[in-house]
């Protein structure tokens, strides 16, 4: 059962197309799971078409109908084929989220004593923070705050990180006034999808060297 979703905020402006591509990457992937929140995000889309109809029409330039239905008719170019990637490595039982077809993703790279990720690049925002956290049973992340907003959706395993539990299918999204230390459950490994928007904060050297080195 899914216990944490993204708020309304999230959703209103992710019907809106109003996020950035990384966090729509992310509120994309959990809605796959969450019932709740597909229907949610289908009243907030409702809700914004009304708004669309309910506004005063405003005359159009002469020629703009035709010019609208020359484009319809206009031949379209063939599809570009979308890079799409093999994903890195599974544990058994997971299965990968459809959202993250049209990325590239990375290999599995080391990062800190049972903690491993994976880059996750958008083809039409190359620059986004996007990553896969990988960690063992019985492993901790670093204790770090966020200068930004860190949105994370759990896609296997769980984790506590003093607040609650996040269990598969979960969603989190932490800012500035959250400092916490993911630590994952004894009996699963953890896999995470996460969006970072600014940097982490951490404490210590070496988690400062992990930053460093995922580049958050
Ligand atoms: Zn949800």
């Amino acid at each position: 059962m899914i216990r944490h979703h993204p708020d309304d905020s999230l959703l209103l402006r992710h019907a809106g197309g109003n996020l950035a591509a990384g966090q729509a990457l992310l509120v994309a992937t959990h809605l796959e799971r969450c019932a709740a929140c597909r229907q949610a995000t289908r009243r907030f889309e409702s809700i914004g078409g009304s708004l669309v109809l309910d506004e005063v029409p405003a005359e159009l330039p002469r020629g703009t109908f035709e010019a609208v239905m020359a484009r319809i008719d206009a031949p379209r170019p063939p599809p570009t084929q979308p890079a799409v990637s093999r994903h890195p490595s599974l544990p058994p039982g997971m299965n990968w989220p459809r959202s993250l077809r049209h990325c590239r993703i990375s290999r599995w790279r080391p990062v800190a004593p049972g903690m491993r990720w994976s880059r996750v690049k958008l083809a039409d925002a190359p620059h986004a923070n996007v990553f896969l956290l990988r960690i063992a049973a019985g492993s901790c992340m670093p204790v770090h705050t966020h200068s930004g907003e860190e949105l994370t959706q759990v896609l296997f395993g769980s984790f506590d990180d003093g607040r609650a539990v996040f269990m598969a299918g979960d969603f989190d999204c932490t800012d500035s006034t959250v400092r916490h230390q993911p630590v994952v459950r004894a009996d699963s490994e953890c896999i995470c999808l996460a969006s970072v928007d600014g940097r982490l904060v951490h404490d210590g050297v070496i988690a400062r060297w992990i930053g460093a080195l995922i580049g958050i």
